[in-house]
């Protein structure tokens, strides 16, 4: 057993025997069920990294931390995402298995102690998917547990809940489409992560019946004119959407089109490769929008 693994253990222990501790003591002073739960935290911060051409998102609630892919083996994202994770990472997700989402991973995988790995049940021959499925598999020979998206399931973690409305149950042949879409609702306000989710990926999504309205979207495929369709951006109504793209990007992402299709449902666009990384704050009533350039 490694020793992040043992440290950790320890603290389960700890915990679980600070439950009969805490009883005995509120026995003894009399005074059980005076002492007020934690406060909630109130605020969650997202982070849309600038990873270049790929995606990385962190959600951090403060005690829980979600990371969304962790774009490609360069520049990784380590370095950044260390600032935030205390402790251990509780959610790494990995929305489909193209380099630009996963090869960043394979390192946060070796770095932090990480919780849960979420899939979406594709594969690739490519051996950047080779090594990241080995640090996989290293990790759930250490506790990680491994789990493979459904429409339907939900990733929760502290005050974190995502719904899962993509991949299908039967998965496309096109692996941009299996990709992991999830939805985040945090009081009033709400954000969609899209993976590179094209138009048959949305057409399925509409037809679900799932709630995807959200005032934060992270549009699909990098922007590409592959993805974000009026229908969909009409369901979805959101006022802010991200670009995850890298600066002279050769698919030319994003494709005018898009851009002009969100300029013409009013929605603000930010993107990696002029604004830097995002981070969007909000307490659930109301959220802010910070730039790092
Ligand atoms: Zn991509």
């Amino acid at each position: 057993m490694d020793v992040k693994r043992l440290l950790k253990r320890i603290g389960v222990s700890l915990a679980i025997l600070a439950i009969p501790i805490a009883i005995l003591v509120c026995n003894l002073t009399g005074k059980c069920g005076e002492t007020p739960p934690p406060p909630p935290s109130t605020s969650i911060q997202t982070h849309f990294i600038d990873v270049r051409q790929g995606d990385s998102i962190l959600i951090d609630s403060g005690e829980n931390e979600v990371l969304i892919d962790g774009g490609g083996k360069s520049p990784g994202v380590v370095n950044y995402i260390r600032q935030y994770v205390d402790g251990q990472l509780e959610v790494v997700v990995a929305t489909h298995p193209h380099a630009d989402h996963i090869g960043g991973l394979i390192e946060v995988l070796k770095d932090f102690q990480v919780e849960e790995i979420w899939l979406n049940g594709d594969t690739s021959t490519s051996k950047t998917y080779q090594e990241f499925m080995a640090t996989v598999n290293a990790e759930k020979a250490t506790g990680a547990k491994v789990n493979y998206a459904k429409k339907n399931d939900i990733i929760s973690t502290g005050n974190l809940n995502l719904s899962i409305l993509n991949p299908p149950d039967t998965l496309f042949n096109e692996t941009n489409n299996n990709s992991i879409v999830l939805r985040l609702e945090y009081g009033k306000i709400a954000f969609l992560f899209s993976g590179d989710a094209e138009k048959e990926a949305e057409v399925n999504m509409l037809n679900t019946g799932n709630k995807f309205q959200a005032q934060i979207l992270k549009a699909g495929h990098h922007c590409s004119r592959t993805a974000s369709t009026k229908a969909f951006l009409a369901g979805v109504k959101p006022e802010v959407v991200i670009c995850m793209v890298g600066e002279g990007n050769r698919y030319e992402h994003p494709h005018q089109e898009i851009l002009t299709a969100l300029g013409e449902i009013g929605a603000k666009i930010y993107r990696t490769d002029t604004n830097g990384t995002i981070i969007v704050s909000t307490d659930g009533e109301d959220y802010q929008v910070k730039t790092s350039r």
